[in-house]
């Protein structure tokens, strides 16, 4: 029943085509400097790893200093994979689009108020729904 309910939501909450456009565009363009991003951090990563690993061969014995050594090389794979994420849900978004379902709530199926969509075209939930889930993910950080 409830699906039900959402599929209607979704026929009606159709973007018109010149907004489709507009969104289009916008998701390309951020897909395209995510992906610079991605690969500058990725270029990054290598590049740390070879210093660190040529560092390491003239100390071997020193340990505790790996840690460090490894750390810059950790946080740009880490920006890296957050932004891999975030290409992952501009291709969702495109294919959305693709499908017709775009700018409206996986979750609720309402539409997604299109200021978040101008500053984060990739969104995948309504205001509401992704207060929700953050609170779900986290109980702790309502109550502080
Ligand atoms: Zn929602």
């Amino acid at each position: 029943m409830k699906d039900e309910k959402k599929t209607k939501k979704i026929q009606k909450n159709k973007l018109p085509k010149a907004k489709k456009q507009f969104y289009y565009d916008l998701l390309m363009k951020a897909r395209n400097e995510f992906m610079t991003q991605v690969k500058f951090h990725a270029d990054e990563a290598l590049t740390s790893q070879k210093d660190s690993a040529g560092e390491r061969a003239g100390m071997a014995t020193h340990m505790a200093d790996l840690g460090s050594d490894n750390s810059r090389h950790d946080l740009e794979l880490g920006l890296m994979s957050s932004e891999v994420d975030v290409v992952e849900m501009i291709e969702e978004a495109l294919q959305r689009i693709h499908d017709d379902e775009y700018g409206i709530c996986l979750d609720c199926g309402d539409l997604i108020a299109e200021a978040r969509l101008a500053a984060k075209p990739y969104a995948r939930y309504c205001t509401r729904c992704k207060e929700k889930r953050e609170s779900m993910e986290d109980p702790g950080r309502r109550s502080r």
